[in-house]
Formats: C-alpha cells, structure tokens, sequence
C-alpha cells in the first residue's frame, strides 16, 4: 500500500491541508494518509499554540468524512493517552522518530509519502536527520507560484544536493512534475497552494468573521464552541 504521512501544527486544520491531501491521493495512488497533529513543532517550540487536545479534535472533525484519511495520535502527549505525565510531554517531536514508529507497522511491500508545502520544505535541510528522512520516504511537496525546480533540488541537505552545474539549468523551470534523484525522490503538486494559513484564520476568529472559507463547518463550529483564538494576535 502506498501510505502518506502529512504532519503538521494544525491550528487549526484547514482547506488549504486538505487540498494538498486530496491531490496527493490522487497523484501518488495514497490508500490512506496519517494526519500527524504534533505536540511540540519543533520549528514553533517558543510559539504559542492551542492544547494538543483541540488541535487534534479538530483534525478528527475535518478528516471524518474521507475514509482515506486517518487522524493520528503518534506525536500526543503521554498523559493523553493514559500515561502519567512525564517530561516527555514538552520535547519536540522529531518527524524521523514519527516515521519510524509509523514504519514498524507497515508491511515489506508498503511505501512511504511524506506531504509539506513548499514553504517548509525550504528549510528541510535543517530537520533532525534530515537526510535519513529521504532514505525512509519518497515527498509530496505542494508547490506555489514564484518556486523553480533549481529551488526544490537546491532545498535537499547537503550530501543529496546536486552539484550547481546540474541545477542551474533549473532555475527558469517551474517546480512541477517529480524530481527523481539517486538518493532523493519529490513528486511536486502544482495549482493546489490555496492562499490560506492557519495564521490568517486565527486572525479571523478573534475579529469574529464567518471561518467557513478557510476551515471545514464542523471546525468552524468546534472554534466557536470552545472560544478558540479570541485572544489571538496574529
Ligand atoms: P501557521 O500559519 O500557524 O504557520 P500553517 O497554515 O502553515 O500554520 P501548519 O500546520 O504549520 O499550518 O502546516 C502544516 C503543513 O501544511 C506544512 O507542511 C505547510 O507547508 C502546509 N501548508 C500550510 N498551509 C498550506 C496551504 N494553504 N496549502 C498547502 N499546504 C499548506
């Protein structure tokens, strides 16, 4: 089975995160994604951010009713899942960890597809291990207008990054289509970035404008029931 990993801050899930999981099932034949709300981003660790416990119930929510897509609990807190609390609860979660235990499930015949936008593929070259990442899964990265193919190769850490001679043909190419190096494969998502951030939404929310373009009802709702972001300032 081709299996996707789609990880992310979630607050709160949004329709520009379920457009890039949709297009990703149809173009790399995904039979189920995993939808990773993380505990502590690593990238975000001094950002303030909602409970693990709204941001995951509001990706159950939004995933409900795709039977492809699963809400996952592999990055919650211990206590959340009956442990005591322990000093775990507040070390980031490192994708390459997540992977792995995700991994020991699959069968020898399963493949792995990691989901990003672009935006954070960029910096992947700074991710804990990032290199072994590429050894354990192909990427789905959605891509935006104003990013080049030389952009997407030019991302990769350094020991997987091709010499400059071989991208430097690249850089007037839009990154589309996949990019299949020896030790690195990319399948890009053209057209699908919608001008969306959980950011804007957060905004939105606290200035009380209707949320249902940016987030699923049943979000929508789950934000004005609980009085998300009503403090929120960015
Ligand atoms: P924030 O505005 O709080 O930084 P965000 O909207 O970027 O949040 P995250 O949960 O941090 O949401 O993003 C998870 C993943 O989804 C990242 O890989 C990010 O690049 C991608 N992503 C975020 N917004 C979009 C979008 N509008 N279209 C496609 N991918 C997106």
């Amino acid at each position: 089975m081709n299996i996707g990993l789609f990880g992310g801050t979630f607050d709160p899930i949004h329709r520009g995160h379920l457009a890039l999981a949709q297009a990703a099932v149809q173009r790399c034949k995904l039979h189920h994604i995993h939808f990773v709300t993380a505990n502590v981003p690593p990238h975000k660790q001094s950002q303030p951010r909602s409970a693990f416990a709204h941001r995951f119930a509001m990706v159950a929510l939004a995933t409900a009713q795709e039977k492809a897509f699963l809400p996952s609990l592999l990055e919650a807190p211990g206590e959340m899942l009956g442990g005591s609390p322990k000093a775990t609860s507040s070390r980031p979660n490192y994708t390459i960890d997540t992977v792995r235990r995700l991994k020991e499930t699959f069968k020898a015949s399963d493949r792995l597809f990691i989901l990003i936008g672009i935006d954070a593929f960029v910096d992947i070259a700074k991710w804990h291990q990032a290199e072994a990442l590429f050894r354990e899964g192909e990427f789905i990265v959605a891509s935006r207008p104003g990013y080049s193919l030389a952009d997407v190769a030019n991302s990769l850490p350094e020991k997987l990054r091709p010499k400059p001679e071989v991208t430097r043909p690249f850089q007037k190419q839009a990154a589309a289509g996949d990019l299949v190096l020896s030790r690195a494969t990319i399948h890009l998502l053209e057209n699908i970035h919608q001008p969306i951030s959980a950011t804007a939404i957060r905004s939105a929310a606290a200035a009380k404008k209707p949320l249902t373009r940016f987030v699923d009802g049943s979000v929508a709702d789950y934000i004005r029931k609980q009085c998300l972001y009503q403090n929120a300032t960015e």
